[in-house]
């Protein structure tokens, strides 16, 4: 079969053919129809390197899918031959008590692998094994979104991180004021700052989300048309509105950038949290006024938490929120993915990101 593979050292990706998977007894055998290409995937063909497993000396990359499920090995599942389906990243150390309680996403012992990431074999290949319990069923009207369950899971599990830490400081039903909405910032607009922003809008919030796109750009106005405000980094309009109106309950950080991840701590308001979900590699200093920063968090509650990965509660959950988007935000979703390229147009869906690109996928029902 086909496969998207990066191998050791390599500088770019390759199509090859490899070996069809082999079901072992209770996997079943899901055939591709979508994978999403994701910042993750860019930055290990930059970084050079990959977390190959065991043997061997590549990686097929992809961790965003989409499938259907064409054969049941043996033993019972819930799942049926024709079933779509979504697979989950994350696999079981099967040493820890997350992992064997299904909260894989919070593996104590790091032995964890991941799809298409570190140390198991990914997602764009015609066919993957899998385990029925890594599958969560999708909705046959949710197939030309449902791709986009896994960067949605992130942020719904972001998102329930929040409300956890959020609900000690909810007195009376209510955060600071009655019956007005609180404000929540999102920074960054990829496929998981626009989904966070629309999960954090149906949670009832009013949603900024801050970029450094000017007035008219394509992905700007699709935010704005979901009635979030955009606010522009590069004019200093979140200092100025912080300034006007108190610092934010909620920020979600989806940039992967520590120098905007620390400015943004300065923007969270009195017992505000701050979710970061975004990965740097590599080292890089920067420089913080760290002794206000500290007082701050200290004086005024705040919580700055991290939140990788998610399990099948939140892709099941992120499955509901795109049948809700699909509905209340058409425009919207229906230009999220913004290029589908058959598997033989690999070089042209991994070259660089169009300005105006949000999520890249490969479809594999075309040739
Ligand atoms: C994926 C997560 C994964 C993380 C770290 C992200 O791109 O969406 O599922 O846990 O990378 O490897």
């Amino acid at each position: 079969m086909q496969a998207i593979l990066l191998r050791q050292g390599a500088k770019q990706v390759d199509l090859a053919e490899i070996l069809d998977p082999t079901c072992q007894p209770g996997q079943v055998l899901v055939q591709a129809l979508e994978t999403g290409i994701c910042g993750t995937d860019r930055e290990m063909i930059q970084r050079q390197t990959v977390d190959v497993p065991p043997g061997q000396d590549y990686l097929v990359l992809g961790h965003e899918a989409l499938g259907k499920v064409v054969q049941i090995s043996s033993g019972q599942s819930a799942l049926k031959v024709g079933d779509l389906v979504v697979p989950i990243v994350r696999r079981s150390c099967g040493q820890c008590n997350a992992c064997n309680t299904g909260n894989v996403d919070y593996c104590y012992s790091g032995k964890y692998t991941e799809r298409g990431i570190h140390k198991q074999d990914g997602f764009f290949s015609t066919y993957y094994a899998d385990w029925p319990r890594y599958l969560v069923k999708v909705p046959d009207q949710l197939q030309d979104v449902a791709v986009l369950a896994e960067p949605l899971s992130v942020t719904v599990k972001a998102a329930q991180i929040a409300e956890s830490l959020l609900r000690r400081v909810k007195f009376g039903g209510y955060y600071s004021q009655l019956g007005k909405r609180e404000r929540a910032l999102v920074a960054g607009h990829g496929a998981i700052g626009m989904l966070g922003s629309l999960l954090l809008l149906e949670q009832g919030f009013e949603v900024y989300v801050l970029g450094r796109r000017p007035k008219g750009d394509f992905q700007r106005t699709l935010i704005e048309q979901s009635g979030i405000s955009y606010l522009d980094a590069t004019a200093n309009q979140t200092q100025q509105l912080v300034e006007r109106n108190g610092g934010f309950l909620l920020i979600l950080e989806a940039t992967g950038l520590s120098e905007v991840t620390f400015q943004l701590a300065t923007y969270l308001g009195r017992n505000g949290t701050m979710v970061i979900t975004g990965v740097p590699r590599g080292p890089r200093t920067v420089q913080i006024d760290g002794n206000t920063l500290m007082a701050n968090i200290v004086r005024t509650n705040q919580a700055i938490v991290g939140s990788v990965n998610a399990c099948a509660g939140c892709f099941g959950q992120a499955l509901q929120y795109l049948s809700i988007f699909k509905k209340k935000y058409p425009h919207l979703m229906s230009k999220i993915i913004t290029a589908r390229y058959s598997p033989a147009q690999f070089r042209e869906a991994f070259a660089g990101k169009g300005r105006d690109d949000i999520k890249v996928v490969i479809d594999f029902r075309k040739d």
